[in-house]
């Protein structure tokens, strides 16, 4: 009778699992052209030709556009960045409340607090994980000015229920699509569908330029507001002959620009984009297939009309059939399987849950952000969220792995088969 490696039997497999590298020859040759030219960022904060950045700046824009059928895309230096520039571009201002997903990665809601904006959290759905549209409406109040969607693990929010209760009650949409960055709702890209969309660019997503972000809109005055943002706003405005408090307001300049060597690596990453997601896709429905079987494992659901980017592969763990805890379950797999090369150099890409509900931070369970500003602003008391569906999933019944990353190969997720299949045969061990 095979042991469990738990209990000190022999792993599935001990070779590490091949690295994660999308960086290839085009890349290097796009950062040897910028370094050549010895231009590596040409912005200038004055008012200048060069305000809007330098020549892979600029067509990294445009092709971004092109490319995601969108009027504006906007260069940033990380999704964070973006999400901030997001929320100072829409006029929020100390006090105001923003309603955000707790499930979510800390800038989503840390956006607000940049501009003295409160987050509230909203539960989320039980097979999409993004914000439950129920519960949003309800904490709705006259203070509310916005809704943060994030398109988690890559799924799409629910789309056209939010557009119609941001215009019922005339509330802004930024869509967090860090994770989505290609696939499609209908016939528009994730992303483009709220007021104003971010992508990220860092080390770990579907495209990297090592950092970086992209942020997109098809309205020309929240464009220029984010490209204002982007680079000392203030430094310009008299120039521009801005001078109106609507003209001023939130134009409060920061440096957010992109060097030109992570936008001449992006427009590269740009045109892997499609088979970088398509592997992913094929990756995880390989996965399904075989993961469907073992009983205490439910496999994701993707939205109706919808893709999925499978920036992270969701399953469900039902412990009344396993009749274990996922934790154990988890820790059991886990064992049975090597680290990842390169990227997480000594991690099993395998957890319980996601990140903590946010509320659970101790900034807001302390209500201390810059010292008490600006929760001093506000009564909500973070002790008292309850997100019973967040909860669930994040402390009992979430799984999440990547070992759909491009680059694993057949042979590779047989073994994470392997290894979930053994723990489930058994599973009787691991009871006593
Ligand atoms: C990665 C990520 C971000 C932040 O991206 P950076 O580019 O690292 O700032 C924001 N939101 C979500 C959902 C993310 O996954």
């Amino acid at each position: 009778m095979t042991k469990l490696a738990i209990h000190g039997g022999e792993k599935v497999r001990s070779r590490p699992f091949p690295a994660y590298n999308t960086i290839g020859e085009e890349e290097e040759e796009a950062a040897l052209r910028v370094l050549r030219s010895g231009k590596l960022s040409t912005y200038l904060g004055t008012w200048h030709d060069d305000f809007y950045g330098g020549t892979e700046v600029q067509a990294l824009e445009r092709e971004w556009e092109s490319a995601f059928k969108v009027k504006h895309a906007i260069s940033v230096n990380s999704a964070t960045s973006g999400l901030y520039a997001a929320v100072g571009a829409l006029g929020i201002e100390a006090g105001d409340e923003i309603i955000v997903s707790p499930y979510t990665m800390s800038a989503s809601a840390t956006a607000a607090l940049i501009y003295g904006a409160i987050p509230i959290f909203a539960d989320i759905e039980e097979e999409f994980y993004c914000l439950d549209i129920k519960d949003v409406e309800a904490k709705i109040t006259p203070k509310t000015k916005a809704i943060i969607i994030v398109d988690i693990f890559g799924g799409v929010h629910d789309v056209e229920a939010f557009a119609l209760l941001a215009k019922k009650h005339n509330l802004a949409l930024i869509e967090d699509s860090a994770q989505a960055p290609g696939v499609k709702y209908k016939d528009n890209f994730i992303g483009t569908l709220c007021d104003i969309g971010i992508y990220s660019l860092n080390y770990h997503k579907h495209i990297h330029a090592g950092e970086g972000g992209m942020i997109v809109t098809n309205d020309d005055v929240l464009a220029q507001k984010l490209r204002l943002i982007r680079n000392h706003a203030e430094a310009v405005l008299g120039a521009k002959g801005y001078e109106t408090r609507e003209e001023l307001h939130n134009m409060v300049g920061y440096n957010y620009r992109m060097t030109e060597l992570e936008a001449a690596i992006t427009r590269e990453q740009l045109k892997k984009l499609p088979q970088l997601m398509q592997a992913r896709q094929n990756n995880v429905t390989y996965l399904n297939e075989k993961l469907k079987q073992i009983p205490c494992l439910k496999m994701p659901r993707i939205r109706e009309n919808s893709e999925h980017a499978f920036y992270i592969h969701p399953l469900q763990f039902d412990a009344d059939i396993a009749q274990v805890h996922r934790n154990l379950f988890i820790d059991a797999v886990k064992k049975e399987l090597p680290r990842t090369l390169l990227r997480e150099e000594s991690e099993v890409l395998l957890s319980y849950g996601y990140v903590k509900p946010l509320y659970l931070l101790p900034i807001y369970q302390e209500r201390i952000a810059f010292g008490e500003y600006p929760f001093n602003l506000s009564d909500v008391d973070y002790t008292k969220v309850k997100c019973p569906v967040v909860e669930e999933m994040h402390f009992h019944t979430l799984i999440t792995h990547e070992f759909m990353r491009p680059g694993m190969l057949k042979e590779d997720m047989d073994d994470v088969v392997a290894a979930f299949v053994k723990v489930w045969e058994h599973i009787d061990d691991l009871r006593d």
